[in-house]
């Protein structure tokens, strides 16, 4: 690695295209195991908050473009942008807590914030995967565990410190800058600052956690679809319910080969053991269980186990992943998707449905770029290991979409497929909030500092 403090008075490593470390370095800016070819002139690894201004002034003295990383989750690597300065924050990992709120820098992973809440008997809607940092998730709105009843993570930011496209160090909140705030609420990887910190509102932990899962064969997709977002509706806020097309589990099948499924899984969050079986209570009565091949009701489980299903997502693999919001009802949509799993390249494919992940309480969506916008939404993921089916499996995930995209009313930021379309970014937010979002831009970005969304 090279030495620290070359340029610029930055003391973190400034990684220059060329240098012997630069191709690990910038691999290593990607989570997936699928490394986009855009090359970035210049890494900069910010070692303090300090080096970020800095970074932005040595990137203005020698005219490159900006872009940052966090925690390098973005499934497409919006990062690594072709030429330019990327700005690496994965150094930038405190965590303070004081009474009902956090401080967290921008690389601390969920799992990081929910241990040290847990110990602290709090809570925070953090992402499904433990692994995911921060920043890139709530600049995304954030759709994570007991988000129905909490609100889409960016709900709960209510600061942000942040380094402007002059290099200026603001604070933003409901007083002052309130419109870069309302920004840093789903922008996601097209903000136009860089946030070295988020202040959280916390909430109190869940006495327990308690799990009901169903697993059906796949060819009951739609019966079972009706049943359970049926069932959905009488359900509190503070259960989850994720609808998933995939192979069996191992713990669900003793058949081999193992079926394709599909599993009914929803997670109470609740005070007592007794208030969580009452919460998954209307999905005790399944008119079809008869059919399922695997069913285990009110299982109670930890916020350690949760995290664990970031197990679907090992971070050795390749990954192309796509997201639809729709009108459409989850049955129409998921009959159409469980042909593309029945024809998927590699068994580990899978769809992710999750029934209203971002709460249905209108006041819990304010003052946020992030919208919900459909009342389904479906997450189809390619996922395989060996480079030579690259291009099969992107196919996949394209032609996967595009039997369903006509039904679409839009994308989730941070979980699209940027390079699938050129205005996937601008259908991921309302006409209104985009053309906000613009006129923001040019107000706090006027010489194109920073880069915008990524693009096919
Ligand atoms: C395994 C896995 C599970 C996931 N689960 C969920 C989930 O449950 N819910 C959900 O909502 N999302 C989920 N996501 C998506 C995730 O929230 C986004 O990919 C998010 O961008 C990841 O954050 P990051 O900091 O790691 O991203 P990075 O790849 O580091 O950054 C992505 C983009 O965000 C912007 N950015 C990041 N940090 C900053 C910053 N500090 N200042 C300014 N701009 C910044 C940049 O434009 C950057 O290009 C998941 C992703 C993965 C890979």
């Amino acid at each position: 690695m090279r030495e620290p403090g070359q340029a610029g008075g930055i003391e973190g490593a400034v990684v220059q295209r060329g240098d012997a470390d630069y191709e690990a370095v910038r691999a290593s800016m990607v989570w997936n195991g699928l490394k986009p070819e855009r090359f970035p002139e210049v890494i900069v690894q910010a070692a303090s908050e300090r080096d970020v201004p800095a970074a932005i002034g040595l990137a203005r003295s020698r005219g490159l473009r900006v872009a940052v990383r966090s925690g390098g989750h973005s499934w497409c690597g919006s990062s690594l942008r072709s030429g330019g300065m990327l700005v690496d924050l994965s150094r930038l990992r405190r965590c303070d807590i004081d009474m009902a709120s956090a401080t967290v820098q921008p690389a601390v992973t969920g799992s990081e914030l929910a241990s040290e809440l847990t110990a602290s008997g709090l809570a925070f809607p953090t992402g499904h995967c433990g692994s995911v940092a921060v920043g890139g998730y709530l600049l995304s709105g954030g759709l994570g565990w007991n988000s129905g009843a909490l609100g889409p993570a960016c709900r709960s930011v209510y600061e942000i410190e942040a380094v402007t496209a002059d290099g200026e160090v603001v604070r933003c909140n409901e007083d002052e800058n309130a419109d870069l705030l309302w920004a840093a609420r789903g922008a996601g990887p097209g903000f136009f600052a860089v946030v070295t910190r988020f202040r959280l509102r916390l909430y109190g932990l869940p006495g327990a956690i308690m799990s009901t899962t169903y697993a059906f064969p796949l060819a009951e997709v739609q019966e079972v679809s009706n049943w359970a977002t049926g069932a959905a509706n009488e359900l509190e806020p503070n259960v989850e319910l994720t609808l998933v097309l995939s192979i069996a589990a191992s713990h669900m099948t003793q058949a081999m080969p193992r079926p394709k499924v599909i599993v009914v899984a929803a997670t109470a969050f609740a005070d007592s053991s007794e208030q969580a079986v009452q919460a998954l209570r209307p999905l005790q009565k399944c008119p079809i269980a008869d059919r399922a091949l695997f069913q285990e009701l009110n299982e109670p489980t930890s916020a350690e186990a949760l995290y664990d299903s970031g197990g679907l997502w090992p971070a050795e693999r390749r990954y192309a992943v796509d997201t639809l919001w729709s009108e459409a009802d989850f049955g129409t949509l998921l009959s159409q998707l469980s042909d593309a799993v029945e024809r998927a390249p590699s068994d580990t494919c899978l769809v992710l449905a999750p029934v209203s992940p971002a709460s249905r309480d209108e006041d819990l969506l304010r003052d946020m770029a992030f919208s919900v916008l459909g009342s389904s939404y479906v997450v189809p993921y390619a996922i395989w290991d060996d480079p030579a089916e690259d291009d099969i499996s992107v196919r996949w995930l394209r032609e996967a979409m595009s039997t369903v995209e006509p039904l679409g009313t839009g994308h989730y930021i941070a979980e699209t497929d940027l390079t699938a379309g050129a205005t996937r970014a601008e259908r991921s937010f309302t006409t209104g909030d985009w053309q906000r979002l613009q006129a923001l831009r040019a107000r706090y970005d006027p010489d194109g500092v920073f880069h915008s969304y990524l693009t096919p």
